[in-house]
């Protein structure tokens, strides 16, 4: 065939490839769960698509994903009438992997297939785990609206390269079918891929269907009845998750549907699904994930929620229903009250957005709040993952301050561990009689934070101070004014003022600074051009001197980031 072409994997495919069929070896089954989500996609997105140009649905009737196995031949088969792909979407989606900061990721791998067998759930697994149980795929497709001689097959063995040319096909949609591998029969039987699709796929809202099991032939009835077209039934529940009621689906249930909506290979850490009615009308379902995706600091990593109207799929990511320090949260929205041709310049503007956003935000909030009350181990686990963007809450929404600072958590100089795990209601119920203020430090590293001089005097009265080390937290700080009614007050920062001082110490210093009058000059000439004054103070009990920041000048973190800056 002369139009046909050979072409071989991005590099960072082929390693994926590799990867996913040496380290998913013993979580087979999932490849079943990846091709009906993407079908399931697909179809979604066709089912966009026709509303605004019917025809593309070329006559068809329902929507459905179906299943063929057959045994003799050792093939799985998975159809669907979606949306299809032509040759340069297939070449493009089944052989490079176009999500932001692949290399990087590719490069983060250790080669030990235990961890890797981790990280790759963070990175979603995705169409190439047909590869795990097979030795040959071939994708025929075709895409919704185009002539049938403009379908494509590709094919490949998995290995460094695949094919690609072209083969008519008569419907619209994509058919996947595997070759399966030695010792992977199983996924050629009936039952064990109806089991696996009961377990995978019940919250799938298109039926997934498979031949009816034969009836054996009636005795004495005639055998020359006409021949009647093999009989589909549905094998799952096919109806949207997050429309059936709460206390009808299971935590299985939930799981389930997260993977499918997150790509994440991993559970979830908690969940929250809710129906609002009245002014607004919608249902959301919103997921916090256990792990960070490895793009969680790329600018442009997906984020935002799947949006549906009335039950219709209209577009992935959209990201307007939370705040950016928000963007870990996965989830679907569905609203009754949109309209079904809304765009992503529609939401910019659009009034009920802007109150589902808040009300979605303060969801968000409670959902981590409650985690923490009551699964203080899992609530560990979302600080270490997430805490850095939770930082930059504060700062962005103003409205929140304080439902945000609750969930914050710090190391202190209370445990003087570099664990981040002590909140601010713990650090002010622990606060000393007369202490009006929550004092921090900010420096490049703990240890620094930790062995700050200008502690001393704080550790010598016994008063907590928060250990702030990240690269947020000059930033955060800037944005937090109090909390509970107390300031927060940085120690490196101006004169202190730790008004339990007696009336003793205060003559002591006033004869101090008396005493040291000569000094303090003598320094002030030296330091001239280098420190805008010289002070005596009380605050060190060990080190002989300390730099400190006047009370209105730049932090010394924001220092170094707007040096390196090169400002
Ligand atoms: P993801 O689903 O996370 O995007 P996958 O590896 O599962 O990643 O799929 C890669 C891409 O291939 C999809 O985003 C989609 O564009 C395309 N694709 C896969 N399966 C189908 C299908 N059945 N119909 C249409 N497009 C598909
Ligand atoms: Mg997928």
């Amino acid at each position: 065939d002369v139009q046909k072409e050979t072409l071989g994997f991005q590099t960072e495919a082929k390693q994926l490839l590799h990867l996913m069929i040496h380290s998913l070896y013993s979580n087979k089954e999932i490849f079943l769960r990846e091709l009906i989500s993407n079908a399931s996609d697909a179809i979604d997105k066709l089912r966009f698509a026709a509303l605004s140009e019917a025809s593309l649905l070329e006559g068809q009737g329902d929507y459905q994903i179906q299943v063929d196995v057959d045994k003799d031949a050792k093939t799985i088969t998975i159809t669907d009438n979606g949306i299809g792909m032509n040759r340069d979407e297939v070449v493009e989606h089944l052989g490079t992997i176009a999500k932001s900061g692949t290399a990087a990721f590719m490069e983060s791998l250790t080669g030990d297939q235990q961890k890797d067998s981790q990280l790759i759930g963070q990175f979603g697994v995705g169409f190439y785990s047909a590869f795990i149980v097979a030795d040959r795929v071939e994708v025929h497709t075709r895409k919704a609206g185009e002539a049938p001689d403009q379908g494509v097959l590709w094919e490949s063995h998995g290995e460094a390269e695949f094919s690609v040319e072209p083969r008519e096909k008569s419907d619209p949609g994509t058919s996947i079918t595997l070759f399966l591998k030695d010792g992977c029969e199983e996924f050629a039987d009936d039952f064990r891929v109806r089991s696996v699709i009961k377990k995978y796929s019940d919250h799938i809202s298109v039926p997934v269907v498979m031949l009816k099991p034969a009836t054996p032939p009636v005795e004495g009835e005639e055998d020359d009845k006409p021949e009647e077209a093999p009989a589909y039934e549905a094998v799952n529940e096919a109806t949207a998750l997050w429309t059936r009621s709460r206390t009808e689906i299971s935590e299985e249930e939930y799981t389930e549907f997260y993977k499918h909506v997150s790509h994440d290979f991993d559970e979830p850490l908690t969940w929250s699904h809710n129906k609002v009615e009245g002014k607004l009308d919608y249902t959301s379902l919103l997921y916090i994930p256990r792990r960070a995706p490895f793009d969680l600091w790329n600018r442009d990593m997906a984020r935002g929620l799947k949006l549906y109207v009335q039950r219709t799929f209209i577009m992935d990511e959209a990201e307007q229903f939370l705040p950016l320090y928000l963007r870990f949260v996965k989830g679907v929205v569905d609203s009754n009250d949109l309209p079904l041709n809304v765009s992503r310049e529609i939401l910019q503007q659009d009034a009920s957005v802007d109150s589902m956003r808040s009300a979605l935000t303060k969801r968000v909030l409670d959902m981590l709040a409650k985690l923490a009350k009551q699964h203080g181990d899992d609530y560990a686990g979302f600080w270490k993952e997430f805490g850095q963007v939770l930082k930059e809450g504060p700062a962005e929404d103003f409205a929140n301050k304080e439902k945000i600072a609750k969930l914050l958590r710090f190391a202190t100089t209370h445990t003087d561990s570099e664990e981040q795990d002590q909140s601010l209601e713990d650090y002010v119920a622990r606060m000393q009689e007369g202490q009006e203020k929550i004092y921090y430090v900010v420096a490049e590293n703990f240890n620094t934070a930790k062995s700050s001089p200008h502690l001393e005097v704080f550790r010598k009265k016994g008063i907590e101070v928060l250990l702030l080390s990240d690269r947020v937290d000059d930033w955060l700080m800037s944005h937090l004014q109090d909390f509970d009614g107390k300031a927060f007050q940085d120690v490196a920062r101006g004169q202190l003022d730790l008004d339990s001082e007696s009336e003793e110490e205060k003559q002591q210093k006033e004869q101090l600074e008396k005493e040291s009058e000569a000094l303090v000059e003598r320094l002030g000439k030296v330091l001239e051009d280098r420190v805008s004054e010289v002070r005596v103070t009380t605050r060190l009990t060990e080190s002989p001197a300390c730099l400190v920041v006047g009370d209105y000048d730049m932090g010394a973190q924001m220092r170094r980031i707007m040096e390196a800056a090169g400002q």
